[in-house]
């Protein structure tokens, strides 16, 4: 990171890094976008994104950030399941299967990437984690 940022000030470059790791976006970038199924999910500022995830897809990548204040050899909480085939992507929304708020309207349709609040934070999913539903099952996490 120490060369290719150093190359970018010389360069007066953009930069565009992919990685798995939102501890190393947390640290570098100005914007994220979130990839899942081959389709941004979610995008805001760093700092947007990280004081308010929408996306549980997002949120399960936070918290698999190593973290020094966690005991040693505390295992890292995974998604489970696996990511859609690319080849064969389904007309509902791709976290579905593995997302614990999938209902009815989820397995209907993908939602798009979109402000619904307007500003520039970004997200598709019908049931972003600050909207809480009736059954409270966003408090649960
Ligand atoms: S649209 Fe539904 S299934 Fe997809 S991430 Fe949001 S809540 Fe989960």
């Amino acid at each position: 990171m120490e060369l290719l940022l150093e190359l970018q000030e010389q360069s007066d470059m953009a930069l565009i890094l992919v990685s798995h790791d939102l501890g190393l976006a947390a640290t570098y970038a100005d914007e994220v976008i979130v990839m899942y199924g081959g389709r941004a999910v979610e995008q805001a500022s760093t700092r947007e994104l990280f004081a308010h995830v929408q996306m549980l897809y997002t949120q399960a990548l936070l918290q698999a950030i190593p973290r020094f204040d966690r005991p040693t050899h505390t295992i890292l909480p995974v998604v489970e399941g696996r990511p859609p085939d690319l080849t064969h992507l389904p007309t509902e929304c791709a976290f579905a299967p593995r997302c614990e708020w999938a209902d009815d309207r989820c397995r209907a349709s993908a939602p798009e990437l979109a402000a619904p609040g307007g500003g520039r934070h970004r997200f598709a999913c019908w049931h972003p984690c600050d909207e809480p539903v009736p059954d409270g099952r966003h408090e649960s996490s």
